[in-house]
């Protein structure tokens, strides 16, 4: 089954570093099966455009302003990185939540002005430690979803993939086990029919996201409940996520 590899960079490396990890990735995965995408940093989209345009592998960014233009210093816009050549956007990071007070009502205003510029978006959900143990993960996350969609129009979800991202498997080790994963990938697929249609439901794309690596991969990237994966950690070494990205799932 074709895998959707999504590469989030975080705040790491430097554009000079990136241009050797693109020149690599793009070299090793030319013959893979699945979709690759890498998010660097805003500074490496214009290395990405001379590395990557014309190779297999997409990239995209990590965030961008709700706003289209004007006076908002140190913001970047959705239009700034579809001219670097960006195909794709993370919207909705926990990292941005979190530590950045990005709610709900701004995430969905983002995601209309991504797709408004032509980006796809990859819309992050996914609940805390805390939720999970009071049994809330599910309702969190659909209260996620309604909110992150609100107004977005049925054939727009063509150019929205869902990244299950529990919380408390980011960069922490520890994953969400397979049943885990099944069961919130069917929980969003719900929702999304709720939202808008049972077409709709069987066609979004759902990734997983939390601690993948080289130990894990396979057993998660096999699950059939979901259609790919988004990386961080291990996404920054290029042998590593070369092998994950050429993998046959
Ligand atoms: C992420 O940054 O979205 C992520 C899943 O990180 P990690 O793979 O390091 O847990």
């Amino acid at each position: 089954m074709k895998k959707l590899i999504i590469g989030n960079f975080k705040m790491n490396t430097t554009p000079s570093e990136f241009k050797s990890y693109a020149m690599t990735l793009a070299t090793k995965v030319k013959g893979a099966k699945n979709t690759v995408v890498v998010c660097p940093p805003f500074t490496h989209l214009s290395v990405a455009r001379e590395i990557l345009g014309g190779s297999k592998v997409f990239y995209g960014a990590q965030n961008i302003s709700a706003e289209e233009n004007g006076a908002f210093t140190g913001e970047i816009s959705a239009k700034m990185i579809k001219d670097l050549g960006a195909t794709y956007v993370i919207l909705g990071h926990s990292e941005r939540r979190g530590q950045f007070k990005e709610n709900d009502k701004l995430v969905n205003k983002k995601i209309k002005t991504a797709l408004a510029n032509g980006l796809k978006v990859i819309l992050c959900v996914g609940e805390s430690l805390q939720t999970r143990e009071s049994k809330q993960a599910q309702n969190f996350v659909r209260k996620q979803l309604d909110d992150d969609l609100k107004g977005i129009y049925e054939n727009e979800l063509e150019s929205v993939v869902i990244a299950y991202e529990p919380i408390w498997a980011i960069g922490t080790g520890k994953t969400a086990t397979n049943s885990d994963i099944t069961k919130m990938a069917e929980i969003i697929r719900k929702e999304i029919e709720l939202q808008f249609s049972p077409k709709a439901a069987q066609n979004i794309t759902i990734v997983y996201g939390g601690s993948i690596g080289l130990k894990n991969y396979k057993k998660i990237l096999s699950n059939a409940a979901i259609n790919g994966a988004l990386i961080g950690g291990t996404s920054l070494d290029v042998d590593a996520f070369t092998l994950i990205a050429r993998e046959n799932y």
